[in-house]
């Protein structure tokens, strides 16, 4: 039986470079699977339904909080934010890392219901740069940047709630250090206790044979 895999959840301040980071890992690795979410807000320029995000009304997002359809959901900057359960679930059972990509109070809900998840916290080298990135991006108007800015600021006091933090000073050094730390998971003794039971039956029979 393969092991479950570990719920892994990455958190940022928007322009941190979660999304490039995260492509050079899924480029680079295997054994990963990523949680589309259900948001209301618009999709930007190039954004695909179903592959960034499934754009939902808030109708159907206010349905799927009712049915019980979500494992966790925020408001973020006017706009419902969700990890749908049924994916994650499926693919943890397959024995897959699967990475939720959510804000921080999405994130600490998480960990409340699943206290085994790992929360990862991306930080940029500087606050400079992050907004010099916002604004690079183009997309957004200066009132949205300014309260992506305001946000950031905010949920930086909560960073203190994550098990680790990586600074993206440089992509795939950024997406190296994430996996190292991913992988060292799979090696703890609480994620191991089935092997290590299985070995102490087996040196307890052997030893009991007085062999
Ligand atoms: P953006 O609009 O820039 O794509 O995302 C805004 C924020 O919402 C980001 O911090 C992103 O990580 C977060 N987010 C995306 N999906 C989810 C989700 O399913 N749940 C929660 N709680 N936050 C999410």
């Amino acid at each position: 039986m393969k092991t479950r895999g570990s719920l892994i959840v990455l958190s940022g301040f928007a322009g941190v470079g979660k999304g490039t980071v995260l492509k050079t890992l899924f480029e680079t690795q295997e054994g990963y699977a990523y949680s589309v979410s259900a948001t209301t807000r618009q999709p930007r320029p190039g954004e695909v339904d179903g592959v960034h995000y499934f754009f939902v009304s808030k109708e159907r997002f206010e349905e799927m909080i009712q049915n019980d359809e979500l494992l966790e959901y925020a408001t973020y900057v006017g706009n419902y934010y969700g990890t749908p359960r049924a994916y994650v679930e499926e693919k943890l059972d397959q024995g897959f890392d699967v990475i939720l990509e959510i804000e921080v109070q999405g994130a600490l809900n998480i960990k409340k219901k699943v206290p085994d998840a790992i929360l990862i916290y991306m930080l940029p080298p500087g606050a400079q740069i992050l907004h010099e990135r916002l604004k690079g991006r183009g997309t957004e108007t200066n009132e949205v940047i300014a309260k992506r800015m305001l946000r950031a600021a905010q949920e930086a006091v909560c960073v203190s709630q994550y098990d680790y933090i990586i600074v993206n000073n440089d992509v795939d050094e950024c997406a190296a250090n994430l996996h190292a730390l991913i992988r060292a998971q799979r090696l703890r003794v609480r994620s191991n206790l089935p092997f290590i039971r299985k070995l102490t039956k087996e040196l307890t029979n052997l030893s009991e044979k007085g062999e």
